[in-house]
């Protein structure tokens, strides 16, 4: 049953049929004008998701990648930034600002809790010389299922003045709200695996005007990373180098389905989702790892105290062909994530609580009574349509 697998990770998601379909297609040339016209309109689009007029590039790779060429267009060694840090992505910004030689101070939080923003706006205000050059923000934790006060945040870096925001939007864009102009965010990174709906390869970097000042003066070398030939290449709707192009015209249907979906929708959407699964997760008598008030429309992940997350993981892969994330790092096996955005739907939540209902049962869980997680979700899709 290889073809029935149902993701319900954040990231890769599930990808439509129409993307589907383009990625099973020939490849054009990247020299083509066909190309040249997928990309003005991908271009304009996710400039339309980002809800920005700056530049948003297209890079072959991951995530991470986009995240390196976040860094090393901007900055140049020895440049003292802030890393906001409580989860595994938080982490990864750090270590890669040390690894390329910044001077990284972290405001951590907990695994599980919010970064608190009235500590960046003491830092940044503290700051007189104007030393810090750049705030370094995960929007959506996805490790912990947490989302941080970015427009909070944000405007204490826009009052600092010259420090850059540089966000990981990567499990945000798409999913909830990230107004990349109005809240004035410098440097925008996602990945095309999560909230996009296209498997991995493409990562996406949005830059701002501010951000290209930094660039003229930051000394890290760089090449295929180097994101002014990307801008002069998208100018004239084409790429620098040979892309993934069956990905961009995959993403070039998915965001034509977002945009009839409308933003407003797709907020609303991940919203809804994110309430049945947590209700239904308070049904069973589980423990959300994150508060209600920082939870993240895009996973949520659920604390199993006595049981084996990574046990739970195995009966519904192996039951019912669904895969749920497991915990990172300190958190394996104590807590399992559901993912629940992109092309995620109501049914998606009912077939997953109730494969969890039946693994818990399996597992000899005591503490719920079978149905009550199903029936707390339907409850919320009720009120929320
Ligand atoms: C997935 C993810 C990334 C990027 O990871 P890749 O595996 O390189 O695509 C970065 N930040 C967050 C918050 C993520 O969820």
């Amino acid at each position: 049953m290889e073809d029935q697998l149902k993701l319900m990770i954040p990231g890769p998601t599930q990808v439509p049929q129409t993307a589907l379909q383009a990625l099973a297609r020939q490849p054009i040339s990247h020299r083509s004008s066909e190309f040249s016209a997928v990309m003005a309109e991908v271009t304009e689009n996710l400039q339309w998701l980002h809800q920005t007029q700056n530049d948003v590039l297209l890079l072959a790779g991951s995530g991470t990648a986009a995240m390196e060429a976040g860094i090393i267009n901007f900055l140049s060694p020895g440049d003292r930034v802030i890393v906001g840090t409580n989860g595994k992505f938080g982490d990864r910004w750090a270590e890669l600002c040390k690894i390329f030689g910044l001077e990284v101070e972290t405001i951590a939080a907990e695994w599980g809790k919010p970064l608190i923003a009235a500590e960046f706006a003491t830092k940044l205000e503290a700051d007189t010389q104007k030393q810090i050059k750049a705030v370094i923000i995960t929007h959506s934790e996805t490790s912990t299922g947490v989302i941080n006060d970015l427009e909070t945040i944000s405007h204490h870096i826009k009052n600092h003045g010259k420090a850059l925001s540089i966000i990981d939007a990567v499990t945000s864009l798409g999913s909830v709200n990230v107004p990349v102009d109005s809240w004035g965010l410098d440097v925008v990174v996602s990945g095309s695996q999560k909230g996009y709906m296209v498997p991995p390869g493409l990562g996406i970097v949005a830059v701002s005007a501010k951000a290209w000042e930094a660039y003229k003066t930051a000394k890290f070398p760089k090449y295929y990373l180097d994101l002014e030939k990307y801008r002069l290449a998208t100018i004239n709707n084409t790429s620098p180098f040979t892309p993934p192009v069956n990905l961009i015209v995959a993403l070039q249907t998915t965001l034509r389905m977002m945009q009839q979906e409308g933003l407003e929708a797709i907020f609303a959407r991940h919203l809804r989702v994110m309430k049945a699964t947590r209700a239904a997760i308070r049904s069973l008598n589980l423990s959300l790892f994150a508060q209600d008030d920082y939870a993240s429309p895009a996973v949520t992940a659920v604390s199993t105290s006595e049981l084996e997350a990574d046990k739970i993981r195995e009966v519904v892969k192996k039951r019912f062909d669904m895969e749920i994330a497991g915990g990172q790092d300190h958190l394996k096996n104590k807590i399992f994530r559901i993912g629940h955005l992109g092309f995620i739907c109501d049914r998606d939540i009912l077939t997953c609580i109730s494969a969890l209902e039946a693994a818990l049962l399996e597992l000899a869980y005591q503490d719920f009574s079978l149905g009550a997680g199903i029936a707390a979700a339907i409850k919320v899709f009720q009120t929320q349509i």
